[in-house]
């Protein structure tokens, strides 16, 4: 039994810079480069940070208590600034967008934001791949609603299929039946296709690794093992409750036995393998074994509007400061190229290099949530 230690936030949520403007605007080329030369292909959109489940790895109901401030509703950045915003990244090489939270279904009239999003088409003329990750606690009522607004497939979270075990973990005693349900509901409308996130802790969820596999073998979906990782500073991580995914696979080959396949596209973060008997994929996310930095091509956009280059900053660009400040699309287009082409972040490789129990001093505690900035 371990126990866990809980650190008390810093709210940094406020930290952040207001970005430059530079002086030639250049139109976008769809084709920004990094410093370490990695385009901007990914852009993770958090809608709200509110959500109705207390995981303990995310919003540990220690600091996300009754007395929390989540944002209020005038810091959020409403649809059409999303949306713009959105198309001055789709010009710049975004392909794929991702709404998350918080939990995003709590955002009143999602759908609205999809059909939005939906309109948009990369320079050269091709649809965006739009989807979403829930902990599907409302997805049964919201799937059909969604998949006609053009959302193309959805992502589900769910660490269990032991009901003891996900009530534990959810820490809100929400039932396993229905986040079950909202999967059934989600493949009925044919969001597709469609993947399971599971956040394996060991010696928490790690005996469910088997039963999650054999629930969900022969069913289309693709069941993702994700290491548990050290992001934000409430939530007490500790490298011994990280299982690494070479021994979930080495686990799950022993009962199923599993072959490699290539990624889907480069900078994919899960490694794929398929089962050898025909009964469809699984995939692993190593962040914390396995830095995959070297092809990360994902910026991701906070609730109320500030540019994170890496799931491990402290500091964000305030890209709604420029929208309410009354700056023109190709003024925010500059800007938010500037700060991609001085991008360095490469945080999962410089915790590899720290001794194993730690993680980077230098960011621990002054990094914002998972919640906040979006997953
Ligand atoms: N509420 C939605 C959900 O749970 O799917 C979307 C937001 S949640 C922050 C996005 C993803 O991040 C989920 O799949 C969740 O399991 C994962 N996540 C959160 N904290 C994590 C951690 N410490 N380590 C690994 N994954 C984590
Ligand atoms: Fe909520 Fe998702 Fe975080 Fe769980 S992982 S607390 S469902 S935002
Ligand atoms: Fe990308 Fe940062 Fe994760 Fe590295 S640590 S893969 S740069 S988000």
């Amino acid at each position: 039994m371990t126990t866990e230690k809980i650190i008390p936030l810093a709210d940094i949520r406020y930290a952040s810079r207001v970005p430059h403007i530079p002086a030639r605007l250049a139109a976008p080329t769809g084709l920004l480069s990094d410093t370490r030369g990695r385009p901007l292909r990914d852009l993770r959109i958090s809608v709200t940070d509110r959500c109705n489940f207390r995981c303990s790895y995310c919003m540990p109901r220690e600091v996300f208590d009754k007395d929390y401030a989540f944002l209020p509703q005038t810091s959020l950045l409403s649809f059409e600034e999303i949306t713009r915003l959105a198309k001055v990244f789709v010009a710049h090489g975004v392909e794929k967008i991702r709404l998350t939270g918080g939990e995003p279904l709590l955002r009143k009239h999602l759908e609205v934001l999809v059909e939005m999003l939906a309109k948009l088409q990369t320079p050269q003329g091709k649809p965006l791949d739009i989807t979403l990750t829930t902990n599907a606690s409302l997805l049964a009522k919201k799937a059909q609603s969604l998949k006609d607004a053009g959302l193309q497939r959805v992502t589900v979270s769910l660490d269990a299929l032991d009901d003891a075990t996900f009530r534990r973990m959810n820490d809100v005693d929400f039932p396993v039946a229905d986040v079950l349900k909202g999967i059934e509901a989600a493949q009925k409308v044919g969001l597709a296709p469609l993947k399971v996130n599971m956040v394996v802790k060991r010696g928490t969820n790690d005996a469910e690794i088997l039963p999650m596999a054999r629930h969900f073998r022969h069913t289309g979906a693709v069941l993702r093992f994700i290491e548990y990782m050290d992001v934000g500073a409430t939530n007490g991580w500790r490298m011994d409750e990280v299982l690494p995914s070479a021994q979930v696979v080495e686990r799950l080959n022993a009962e199923f036995p599993l072959s490699a396949i290539d990624p889907n596209y480069t900078g994919e973060t899960a490694e794929r393998w398929r089962y050898a008997d025909g009964a469809g994929e699984i995939g692993v996310i190593s962040s914390v074994t396995q830095a995959f930095c070297g092809d990360c091509n994902r910026a991701r956009l906070s609730t109320e509007g500030k540019l994170f280059l890496c799931l491990f900053a402290s500091q964000g660009q305030d890209l709604r400061a420029l929208l309410r400040g009354g700056y023109a699309d190709e003024q925010i287009a500059a800007a938010v190229a500037h700060i991609w082409q001085g991008r360095d972040d490469h945080y999962s490789e410089l915790r590899a290099a720290l001794p194993a129990d730690t993680s980077s001093p230098e960011a621990n505690g002054k990094r914002v949530e998972m919640s906040y900035i979006g997953g």
